[in-house]
């Protein structure tokens, strides 16, 4: 038997099969049971959510043989020619391959003849903001006063780039990014189904790097099941994609709040031997911290679908406030320097360091051994704290100069001795 990608092999035959998308589903299934059908839909959303394959299940329940119904029954040969790909009254084109005016006269040149099986003669155009502006005035006509017989069903990731008379022509319907629990749920339906053993969190981390794109998790799984050798562990996945298990991120920021440098550093060697995505660390670091700085004001008002509630809890009790908005303020401005570092790791480090240089907590003892050589006013407590304080301050304002100032006032007095 020939092998069928995932996506493909799982794409939904029936509305009942679309995941999250139940906003659009509902004015759809209205409209078929009052048999109310207007002549043109427009779907838009980013990819991977699912335009098309609603635009093909809408198309299969306008022709089905059973008739127009909520529910097409996959058996009869109109149904099953439209999953296949041969429905010769549904048509469809993709406007990137087809963007000039002749392409899109030829395509409407035979509308106005009747469906030749069915009881509608579906278009459905994809990445309709391809088309050229003499193809939209083109399909404007036709939109206008479509046939009877004639049904549009357009698609497009970027609907900002339509007409607006071509717009206001559609029933419009955005399909949203799937949430990754439904994309979690669904990809443990296709697995379990597939035969293929699984841990739960690697499912969470396929999820996640998707980004509300079902497809995109479908291709993604497949790369896992290759990459895994069919036992898909949150350590594989993990590595497969460069992303760290949530246990490790924890890590750093424990050796944070206690500011200490040397196992965070250690910590930071070991980790990089997984050739982990420091922008997706960053990135899961910032995540953790707004979670933390949440727990802190309203312990209730938490959510996360990623990170253990409780340890995040556990995390926000210890911390100073100012410390979690210190090391989040460093770490959203480090991400955008992190380009600019010579490489990901120098980069990384830099910022962690920087949390630490400018923490609120007491100073350790490491730490005062070097401040001792600083000037009288700055090893004092208070002086320290202020010196502190005011590194933080122009560390929040982005004041660039200010902190060059402090830190090589700070930075130069141990050396000169
Ligand atoms: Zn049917």
């Amino acid at each position: 038997m020939n092998y069928q990608v995932l996506a493909r092999k799982w794409r939904p035959h029936i509305f009942e099969d679309l995941m999250g998308q139940s906003h659009v589903l509902k004015p759809i299934l209205n409209a078929l049971k009052m048999n109310k059908l207007h002549h043109a839909y427009l779907f838009t959303g980013t990819r991977g959510v699912g335009k098309t394959t609603i635009a093909r299940i809408f198309a299969k329940s306008i022709n089905c043989e059973a008739g127009i119904t909520t529910l097409p029954c996959n058996q009869c040969s109109i149904c099953q020619d439209i999953d296949a790909g041969c429905f010769s009254d549904l048509i469809e084109v993709d406007a990137a391959s087809k963007t000039k005016v002749e392409d899109t006269r030829e395509l409407l040149e035979n509308i106005h003849y009747a469906p030749v099986r069915g009881r509608f003669k579906v278009y459905l155009i994809d990445e309709v903001h391809m088309l050229s502006n003499h193809s939209f005035n083109a399909l404007l006509k036709t939109l206008e006063e479509p046939p009877a017989h004639v049904k549009f069903l357009l698609a497009t990731t970027d609907a900002h780039k339509l007409p607006i008379t071509i717009l206001s022509r559609c029933l419009k319907f955005h399909l949203k990014k799937i949430p990754l629990k439904v994309m979690v749920s669904r990809l443990e339906k296709i697995l379990i189904e597939e035969k293929i053993e699984f841990e739960l969190p690697a499912l969470t981390i396929l999820s996640r790097m998707a980004e509300g794109s079902l497809r995109d998790a479908l291709s993604l799984t497949e790369q896992a099941i290759a990459y895994c050798q069919e036992h898909l562990t949150a350590e594989l996945v993990g590595e497969m994609l460069g992303v760290l298990d949530t246990e490790q991120i924890f890590k750093i920021v424990e050796y944070l709040m206690a500011n200490n440098a040397a196992d965070l550093l250690a910590h930071i060697d070991k980790i990089h031997e997984k050739s982990v995505n420091y922008e997706l660390l960053i990135d899961d670091l910032l995540n953790i911290l707004h979670q933390m700085a949440i727990a802190q004001i309203a312990p209730a008002a938490i959510y996360t679908d990623q990170y253990d509630k409780r340890k995040i809890q556990a995390l926000a009790q210890k911390a100073l406030p100012e410390d979690i908005q210190l090391f989040y303020q460093s770490g959203l401005i480090g991400r955008k320097d992190l380009a600019f570092s010579p490489d990901f790791r120098m980069g990384f480090e830099m910022i962690l360091l920087r949390m630490l240089a400018f923490q609120m907590q007491p100073v350790a003892s490491a730490q005062t051994s070097v401040s001792s050589q600083a000037p009288a006013a700055a090893t004092e407590g208070g002086g320290r704290t202020n010196q502190v304080t005011a590194l933080a301050e122009a560390l929040l304002s982005e004041n660039v100069d200010t902190l060059n100032h402090q830190s090589a006032t700070s930075g130069d007095s141990p050396e000169k001795k």
